[in-house]
Order: structure tokens, then C-alpha cells, then sequence
């Protein structure tokens, strides 16, 4: 076996780069995938339009017990080089508001230019085969599938985390990583929608407010999101809840966990009374209900008057200053308490994951085993809604590729 036999393990977004760059290098690349096609879940990533990256791209957009662990990565291959790799494959960027799209608007243009030079690069894919193990003797990888067996000089881990496991991911990785001596930091859904306790769900389901929503934890606050906010039937979604959803780590009992959601950001408390007040006054025949329409949408105005305790046939000439002040506060501050987040099938990225205290920062190279290399969601760093994720897919399997053809 000649020292240049490199085994990618998972051809979603970060095994498809590893592969390209490791071939383009010279090596003799095979890439393992258990699904009956590569890079699934590129397909359903940005609703089918793949945000690629964003041109916003910052460390602070990403977390995990060690989030500083991405600036080398990210310094090595930034969204400069990201745009210029695809480019040279194909893709010509749509940049709206920092987010990047395929012109095209069409993730499968993505994942086609990836598996074309896959295929151009002679790679060789077997499909449908799922990594049980990895084992190293005498500085040879042997790896294991449910249906053979392959041997490598070096091993790229690119098993992605444990979402949407029907697009591939099943969390596999982890066990094989493991099993190699790796850490796994607990793994649990991320970028997903919260649960909610109230009655009122169903009613409003459907209804989108661009707002604020601050999660406290035991009174504490955690995190403040601005942004879309949707009602579900369960409980919340939109890119809001989304992004605090990663802080939300266990099924929550005793109203310990609340978010409290503005519904009118721009607005302060006292300048929000005041619109109030002038609005009741220049309309002093409607009812409250009525006062409200053309303010907040109007599925909402039954429950907000209700949560503060109104009659929604009241005039608003008779409205107390209590119940008005109460009108405010639940715009301001509704609070809902969150008895956890949805599962697996709908989280977008995984909170956790093999632990990157073992892993070197500027080539991903194990620190445990040489010639093993880790890439994208495997490790423990996910990062925000907005095309991060896949920036960190094809920065680490850029890295990865690289630091596994440089080294001997
Ligand atoms: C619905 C959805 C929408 C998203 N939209 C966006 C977006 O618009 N922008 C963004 O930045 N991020 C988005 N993401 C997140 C992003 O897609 C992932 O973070 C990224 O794909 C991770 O890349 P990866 O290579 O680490 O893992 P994956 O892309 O998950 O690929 C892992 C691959 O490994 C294979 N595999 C796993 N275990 C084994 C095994 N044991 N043996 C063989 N093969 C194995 C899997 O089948 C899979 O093909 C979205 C995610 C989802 C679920």
C-alpha cells in the first residue's frame, strides 16, 4: 500500500472537498458512503438553494466547549478562498445581505459541480457500505464496513453529526472516533424548533413577527436573538428560535427555561404606552380588539388581550391604566416557558460532538492517532443559521485534504 492512500469516511459537504483536495494533490483517494448517492444533505440545505456561506464570516458565529478552535481554520480557508474554490468548479455566487446562494438558486448546482470533479478527479465512491470501526496496526488504517474491508495510509473523518439522520448522518462517526480513543462531548439537536406549554399554540400557528427573543435560564439571561419568529402548533420556529435553540440542551421541567419574546423591538416601553395612549384617544369609539388591528397581526390580538387580562369589547375610552400597562408589557415581554426542542429529523446541526481539545487546530490531524483527521460537523463546533455550517464543512475538509497529502 503506497504511503498516499488516503479513506474518506462520508461524502457529505466536508468528505466531498477532503476528497477533491486529497486527489488534486495526488493521492489515491477512496471515499466510503453509506447512502446510495453523496452529499444528500446539500440537497435540502437554505430550503433547497444552499447558502453556502455567508460574507459576515466571523469566529463568533460558531460555538462548542472550545469555539476559538475555528480561527486557524477559518484564517487558512476564508470565504474569499470558499467563493474562489467554487467559482473554479462552476458556481457563480448570489449574495444577498451577506448570505451566499448558488446564482441558480439551486443546491443541487452545489453538490453537482462537487460530484463532477469527484468523478473528474477519479476518486473511487462506494456507495452504500456504512464504517463500523477503524483500527491502526503498523501504521496502516484498516476500515471496516458492514460489507468489507479497506486499508489506508490515512483516514479523514468526515461522518458529519447525528441531524436529519434519513440525509446520512446518523451519528455513526462518533463511535468510530471513540473507539479510536476520541472524547465525544454529548451531542444534541441544534438550530431546531422549541416546545412550548400553552393553549394558545394552535390558534396562532402559521403567524410570523419579526421580533426579539431573549431565552432565560432560571431568570438568567442566556442568549437575544433578532429576527423571525414563527408560531407553530407545538411552539416556536423561525431563524430566532432557531439560533438560541443550541442552549437548550435537556427536556425542561418546572417553567425553569422561558423565552420572553418583544414582539415590538423598536420600540421602548414608554414610547410604546405612549403610541397606546394616543391611539386610544384618537380612536376612543373602537373596542380594544379593534384599537389593535393594523398594529400586530391579528390572530395575535385575541391572545394578547387576553394575557393581559382585558375584555376585548371594551371601549378603549373605559380602559383602565392597569390593563393598558399590561397591554405593553405583553408585547414587550411575552414570555412562554419551553419544555424542550424538537428531535433529530429536524435539528440542522449538532450541538456536541467529538471533543476538539484532541484535535490539532492548524491541520485537524488527530492528536491521538497520526494520519487520522477530522472535518465539519463531527467535531464540537456548530455554528450559527446563515450558511456557517457549510463554511466550516468546506474549510476543514480544505484543511483536512490538505494537511493529510502535505504530511509524510
Ligand atoms: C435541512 C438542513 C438545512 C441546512 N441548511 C444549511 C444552509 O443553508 N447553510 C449552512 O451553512 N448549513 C446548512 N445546514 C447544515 C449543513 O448542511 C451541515 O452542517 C453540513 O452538511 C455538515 O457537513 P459534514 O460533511 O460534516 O456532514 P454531512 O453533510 O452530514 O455529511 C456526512 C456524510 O457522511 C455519511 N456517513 C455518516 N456516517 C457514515 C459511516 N459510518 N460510513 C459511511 N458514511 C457515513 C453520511 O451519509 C453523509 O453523507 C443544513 C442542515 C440541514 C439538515
Amino acid at each position: 500500500m503506497g504511503k498516499n492512500t488516503v479513506t474518506v469516511i462520508g461524502g457529505g459537504a466536508s468528505g466531498l472537498v477532503a476528497s477533491i483536495i486529497c486527489a488534486r494533490a495526488g493521492a489515491k483517494v477512496t471515499l466510503i458512503e453509506r447512502m446510495n448517492q453523496l452529499g444528500k444533505k446539500i440537497l435540502a440545505t437554505g430550503n433547497g438553494k444552499c447558502n453556502l456561506t455567508n460574507t459576515n464570516l466571523t469566529p463568533n458565529h460558531y460555538n462548542g466547549n472550545q469555539p476559538k478552535f475555528v480561527i486557524s481554520t477559518l484564517n487558512q480557508f476564508n470565504v474569499e478562498d470558499t467563493l474562489n474554490f467554487f467559482k473554479d468548479l462552476g458556481i457563480y455566487p448570489r449574495i444577498d445581505n451577506g448570505y451566499v446562494y448558488p446564482y441558480s438558486n439551486q443546491a443541487s448546482a452545489v453538490l453537482e459541480v462537487l460530484q463532477y470533479e469527484v468523478d473528474r478527479l477519479k476518486v473511487k465512491v462506494i456507495y452504500e457500505e456504512e464504517v463500523n470501526s477503524v483500527t491502526k496496526n503498523n501504521n496502516q488504517f484498516m476500515i471496516h464496513t458492514n460489507k468489507s474491508k479497506y486499508y489506508a495510509h490515512k483516514v479523514i473523518l468526515s461522518t458529519g453529526g447525528q441531524s436529519y439522520p434519513n440525509l446520512g448522518s446518523n451519528g455513526s462517526g462518533y463511535k468510530i472516533a471513540e473507539q479510536l480513543g476520541h472524547t465525544l462531548v454529548k451531542p444534541y439537536p441544534g438550530l431546531v424548533q422549541l416546545k412550548a406549554k400553552a393553549d394558545y399554540f394552535k390558534r396562532i400557528k402559521g403567524v410570523r413577527v419579526n421580533g426579539s427573543l431573549s431565552l432565560y435560564n432560571d431568570n438568567r439571561l442566556v442568549k437575544k436573538e433578532y429576527g423571525e419568529i414563527l408560531f407553530t402548533d407545538y411552539g416556536l420556529s423561525g431563524i430566532a428560535t432557531l439560533q438560541i435553540s443550541r442552549f437548550i440542551k435537556e427536556n425542561i421541567k418546572d417553567n425553569k427555561i422561558k423565552v420572553c419574546l418583544d414582539l415590538m423591538p423598536e420600540l421602548e416601553e414608554d414610547v410604546l404606552d405612549q403610541l397606546l395612549i394616543q391611539r386610544f384617544e384618537q380612536m376612543p369609539y373602537k373596542t380594544i380588539e379593534q384599537s389593535l388591528v393594523g398594529l400586530i397581526n391579528n390572530k395575535l390580538i385575541p391572545i394578547i388581550i387576553k394575557e393581559s387580562k382585558g375584555n376585548p369589547n371594551e371601549k378603549v375610552s373605559q380602559l383602565s391604566k392597569n390593563i393598558r400597562h399590561n397591554l405593553v408589557k405583553q408585547l414587550k415581554e411575552w414570555i412562554v416557558y419551553i419544555t424542550g426542542t424538537n428531535n433529530w429529523d429536524q435539528s440542522q446541526v449538532t450541538v456536541g460532538g467529538i471533543s476538539t481539545d484532541e484535535i490539532h487546530p492548524n491541520t485537524l490531524e488527530s492528536k491521538l492517532i497520526e494520519h487520522l483527521y477530522f472535518t465539519g460537523e463531527v467535531m464540537d463546533i456548530d455554528g450559527d443559521c446563515g450558511g456557517y455550517n457549510l463554511q466550516w464543512a468546506w474549510s476543514t475538509g480544505y484543511i483536512a485534504g490538505l494537511s493529510a497529502t502535505n504530511k509524510n
